[in-house]
């Protein structure tokens, strides 16, 4: 039995990691200089989701497999201003 390459994990401790950014790197409004509240909105979004039949007639939800078609837009959710610029920063900082 031959076992896949794994990434190397040391230790698993919690306080040894502190990732901070430079606030200069937060998303604000230029309209209205909100931080806080983002909207992400989808055109054509095709939601599909598989399922298993089980030997008793049952279904289990394997998988989502949604996809969007179209674009992507991400808008201020305090003015509603266009910040689609951002919105690669956005996924980036999407955790
Ligand atoms: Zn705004």
């Amino acid at each position: 039995m031959s076992y896949p390459e794994t990434p190397k994990i040391v230790k698993k401790n919690k306080k040894s990691k502190v990732v901070t950014f430079p606030s200069t790197q937060r998303i604000s409004c230029p309209e209205c200089g909100n931080k806080k509240e983002f909207l992400e909105v989808s055109d054509g979004v095709l939601l599909t989701t598989r399922f298993i039949q089980n030997s008793d007639g049952s279904f289990s939800q394997e998988l989502d497999d949604s996809q969007v078609l179209g674009q992507v837009k991400f808008y201020c959710g305090d003015c509603g201003a266009d910040l689609t610029q951002f919105h690669k920063r956005f996924l980036e900082m999407l955790f």
